[in-house]
Formats: C-alpha cells, structure tokens, sequence
C-alpha cells in the first residue's frame, strides 16, 4: 500500500519509514503539513500517518482538508492515521471527530503501527469492494435487461452529451427511430417467449451492422433508437436501410406481417444540420414523425424526415 508519512521530526519520520518499508508498504515522507498537502494531490497515497504537531497546516488542519476535498464521492477514501504525543482524552476525540480514522502515540511501537495498519488495511479494502460494485450497479443501470443493449437511461445521457457537443462545435449528427413491424402480432400468434427471443435477435442485428463510432439503444418497448455522430441525413439513411435490409435477410418467420411474412422493421430517420439548428427535442419529434410516415406509407421501410428550410440571411 502507498502510505504517506507526515512528520516534521526527522529521526521519527526515519523511523516510521523504515518500519513500514519492512511491512512490504511503499512509503512518502512530508516534513511539514503543506508538503503534505501536495504530495496528497499528485501522489494519491491510500493512508496517511500524520503527526498532530506540525509548522504550516498542523495534523488535525491536514486531516479537515482531506475529508472536505473529499466532494467527489467516486475518489478513493484516503485513511488517516494521526501521530501524537498527546494522550489526553479531549484530544484523542478532536482529532476523530476532525475526521482521523485512528491515532498512535509518539513513540510508536512497532506491534501497534503494524496492526492498526492491517486495521486501515481492511477498511480500505471493504471501500473498495463497496466502490467496484457501485460501479457494476451504475452500469446494470444502463443496459437493458432481455436485450443487453444499452437502454433508454444511457440514451438520455448519450444523447444529452452529443446534442450539447454537436450545437456547440456546429458538428452534424443523425438519429434513427426503429420500431418492428405489428410486434404485437408477433406476441398475439406466437408468444410473448418468442416475441422477446426476436427482440433480442432484432437489437443484435442493430448493434452488430452500426459502426463503433455509432450507438443503439433500447427505447421503449419494441423501439430502437440509434445515435449517428458526424453523420448527416444522407448517410444515415444509407445506414438505416442497411439496418432494415439486414432484419429481413435474418427471416424471422412471421406469419401475421405480410406481405414479407418475416420480422421486418420501419425506420424514422432525422437530423441536425448545423447550418440550420434546431434542438434534440426537434430532432427527435421529426425522427418519430418520419417513423410515423414509414407506417402510414405500408411499414418494412425507412424515411427521412423533411429538413426545414435553411434560414435566409
Ligand atoms: P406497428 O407496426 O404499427 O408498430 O404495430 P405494433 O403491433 O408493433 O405496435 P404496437 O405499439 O401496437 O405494439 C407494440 C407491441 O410490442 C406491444 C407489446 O406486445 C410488444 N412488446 C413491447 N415490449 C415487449 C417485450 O419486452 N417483450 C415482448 N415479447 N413484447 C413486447
Ligand atoms: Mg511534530
Ligand atoms: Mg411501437
Ligand atoms: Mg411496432
């Protein structure tokens, strides 16, 4: 573990180095408490010894620091171990209540240094548990379930982030509204298990014929939607056509959608032309009216939305 050794006091800082050295520990030594300080920000040591008397930001000032800089919630817990000749009670209780994990006495004794180590040991470790599975929660909480693509949550933020880089650097994106062809059809002749075996298949076929640069997502119920970065109308009717062609050629056999009698799907396409603005709200509306459109006009097609007219100058 990287350990930072706080301590002003050269023949006790040597000390401590060298005891936790032996322990297999990498060690960094401050002399004051602003070294201290910085040495906490470059070097992000997991626990820090630090000594209650100290010119500069004395140990207890350290400690405050750490927990206050701690806003950022995803950055590691740093353990604090105060060093104190101090034995009083009252002090003992100011240095945790500041936010110090534990305390030693000066001098130290090296059985104790070592267990209330291993003691800042486990703690660091159950937080790092807790940390990762935070992060695998954080990510189930964006895919969807039956079809493991990423859902309508991760299209939110996906979407939010490329709307608000596309109309700041004047980029062009698309946006294709996917729906499959009477899916509920599909449930009513076949089952409700085929039905989410064929959506499963339907979000493969999408996530596997996009570019890496391009993203699906689930939607809504038997809805798609996939996000087009740097790419306008044009190509991105070249890439939905692509999308419905290759559903078709997969021949999901179904038999209430004729005439193609297989799982076909309709395709709304829209999108943001920096020479005329408009927002993702705006974008979105018009892929789903041109999704609208290629149902009215006889569905297992894909149409692109009408761009409004450039503004005159
Ligand atoms: P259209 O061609 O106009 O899109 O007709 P549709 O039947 O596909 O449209 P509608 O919106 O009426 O029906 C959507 C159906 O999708 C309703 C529901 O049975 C089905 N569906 C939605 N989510 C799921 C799911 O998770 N699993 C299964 N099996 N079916 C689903
Ligand atoms: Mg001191
Ligand atoms: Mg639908
Ligand atoms: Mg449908």
């Amino acid at each position: 573990m990287r350990i930072l050794i706080a301590e002003d006091d050269t023949v006790s800082r040597r000390m401590l180095g060298r005891a936790l050295a032996s322990m297999g520990h990498e060690v960094l030594a401050a002399a004051d408490g602003l070294e201290a300080w910085r040495i906490l920000g470059e070097e992000h040591p997991r626990l820090v010894i630090a000594d209650w008397e100290m010119p500069n930001i004395d140990g207890l000032e350290l400690v405050r620091r750490i927990r206050s800089s701690r806003e950022d919630e995803s950055a590691p817990y740093v353990y604090v171990i105060l060093l104190t000749s101090r034995t009083q009670k009252s002090d003992v209780v100011r240095g945790i209540d500041a936010g110090a994990d534990d305390y030693i006495t000066k001098p130290f004794d090296r059985d104790e240094l070592m267990v209330r180590i291993r003691a800042g040991e486990r703690v660091l470790a159950l937080e790092e548990k807790l940390a990762a599975q935070n992060r695998m929660l954080e990510t189930m909480a964006m895919v969807d379930g039956l079809t493991n693509i990423p859902n309508r949550r991760a299209f939110d933020d996906a979407f939010r982030t490329l709307c608000g880089h596309c109309q700041r650097f004047q980029h062009p994106y698309s946006v294709l509204m996917i729906d499959i062809d009477r899916f509920k059809n599909y449930n009513d002749t076949l089952g409700h298990k085929a039905g989410d075996e064929t959506l499963q298949a339907v979000a493969q076929i999408i996530d596997e014929s996009i570019r890496t640069s391009d993203s699906a997502f689930r939607y809504g119920g038997e809805e798609f939607v996939c996000l087009l970065p740097e790419t306008s109308g044009e190509g991105a009717m070249l890439v939905a056509e692509r999308l419905r062609e290759m559903t078709e050629a997969a021949a999901i056999a179904h038999p209430a959608n004729p005439p193609a009698g297989v799982v076909t799907i309709s395709v709304g396409v829209a999108d943001f032309n920096p020479r005329t603005p408009r927002s993702g709200e705006e974008v979105l509306r018009a892929a789903d009216a041109a999704l609208y459109e290629a149902k009215e006009s006889g569905r297992n097609r894909v149409v692109l939305s009408h761009a409004p007219a450039p503004v005159r100058e």
